[in-house]
């Protein structure tokens, strides 16, 4: 089942003011396995609202029209629903005698504009609200022949929540047959979206009861897959099978299949091996050390490292000869080589990384260009070192080269 979500207040369309309420509604929802197809955001303009609500209604099967539901003037829900389903609204007396019993409870008189939110949609039934004066309303009718589910319910975050959960859900529930939603999130790295695409596309799309997501952004590629079932045995197992497709269809582009940071799987390997880890950072001034040690338990690993942005420390905390750096500059495979490898060395770790490059904005050359990192990583076995070619800001340069020598640790972990 599809649900439409229409938010309702002027003040929503501000840069002041968000819809948070609908966040909630949508987890509630996913977890009765209705899908939010559309959220609309409107202003308290009554023709705006019955245009919305009008469009929402051909559109899906449930519509949760939230907001606006108060005793004001730019209080239009209700007539706005009735009108675009072409429906009445009667006050309803027991409303109106609740309504006055409550002001009186208050000992404060109540002014008429309130009588409104004694008006019901015909046919609605009457959701009270424990936490405010506005009652919700749900609306079981039909549309162009299909039934449709019409709830309305106030905006403070204090009433929507609590009246949805007590009000909403059983009804829905009572409804509508079960569905477990099942999820998995993929991650890729070192691949652009558009290629990661065309491999992964003639997969996803005929798993037409999973849907599927993919996120591109820091520097990772994101799968995200939701599947609904009767049973959750039945959505997880589906889920599974196109996952484990599309893990075949990514190779070692993958590194994780339960939506794991690159760090966490990094260290997870290194301490599959018991072995250790020591960096050696130029460029990326303590990104390296940042990200990894942002996972907790990462001390078990992850020995640490030196920042060596001068030639001086380079030489001092790594061991890079001199010559070394007057004779290939201090961005270059061999210097890179040589500070993982003694950044190694010194630590006995089992791993070393090394990393210099040219950040940017300035400090490039037609020879050597913003962007140029030499990344190394080095056990006794020998030392691996990729020449890259990032683009983008300062930051993003740095981001890259974290990424790629995380991601060259872990192809060279797996092996
Ligand atoms: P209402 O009486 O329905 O116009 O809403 C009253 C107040 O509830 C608004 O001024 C907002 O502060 C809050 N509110 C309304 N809608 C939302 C929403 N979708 N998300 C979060 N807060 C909301
Ligand atoms: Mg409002």
């Amino acid at each position: 089942m599809n649900c439409e979500i229409i938010a309702i207040g002027t003040e929503l369309l501000t840069p002041w003011r968000q819809d948070t309420n609908s966040l909630f509604l949508t987890e509630e929802l996913n977890a009765l396995g209705i899908v939010v197809r559309y959220k609309t955001i409107v202003g308290d303009r009554r023709l705006d609202l019955v245009r919305a609500i009008r469009t929402a209604i051909a559109r899906t099967d449930i519509l949760i029209v939230m907001g606006g539901l108060g005793p004001t003037e730019d209080d239009l829900s209700r007539e706005a629903v009735a009108e675009a389903l072409d429906l009445g609204l009667r006050r309803d007396g027991s409303l109106v005698a609740a309504l006055s019993a409550r002001f009186a409870a208050r000992r404060t008189p109540m002014t008429d504009n309130n009588l409104k939110q004694a008006d019901v949609i015909e046919g609605a039934e009457i959701l009270p609200n424990a936490n405010g004066t506005a009652p919700g309303q749900w609306l079981d009718t039909a549309f162009e022949g299909y039934r449709k589910l019409v709830m309305l319910i106030p905006g403070p975050p204090g009433e929507c929540r609590p009246l949805f959960v007590e009000q909403c859900i059983p009804r829905l529930r009572a409804l509508i047959p079960t569905r477990h939603i099942a999820r998995r999130t993929l991650k890729a790295t070192m691949i652009g979206e558009s290629a990661a695409d065309s491999l992964l596309a003639p997969v996803y799309t005929t798993y037409t009861d999973v849907e599927t997501t993919i996120l591109a952004g820091n520097c990772e590629i994101q799968l995200q897959l939701a599947c609904a079932k009767p049973t959750r045995e039945a959505a997880q197992a589906r889920a599974d099978e196109l996952a484990g497709r599309l893990e075949e269809v990514l190779e070692e582009y993958l590194f994780a299949s339960q939506g794991e940071t690159l760090e966490q799987i990094v260290l997870y390997y290194l301490e599959l091996k018991q072995a250790t880890l020591a960096v050696a950072e130029s460029c990326t001034g303590g990104m390296l050390g940042e990200r990894i040690t942002s996972v907790s338990g990462s001390s078990r690993s992850f020995l640490g490292g030196a920042l060596v942005y001068s030639d001086a420390l380079k030489t001092a905390f790594c061991d890079v000869p001199p010559q070394l750096i007057a004779s290939h500059g201090a961005v270059s495979t061999a210097v890179a080589q040589a500070m993982a490898d003694g950044i190694r060395r010194r630590t006995s770790a089992t791993y070393g990384i090394g990393i210099t490059g040219i950040a940017g904005p300035s400090g490039g050359t037609e020879e050597k260009p913003v962007g140029l990192v030499y990344i190394a990583v080095s056990d006794a076995q020998g030392t691996e070192c990729s020449e890259n070619h990032f683009r983008g800001d300062r930051q993003k340069v740095r981001q890259w080269a974290t990424q790629k020598a995380l991601d060259m640790l872990r192809r060279r972990l797996m092996n």
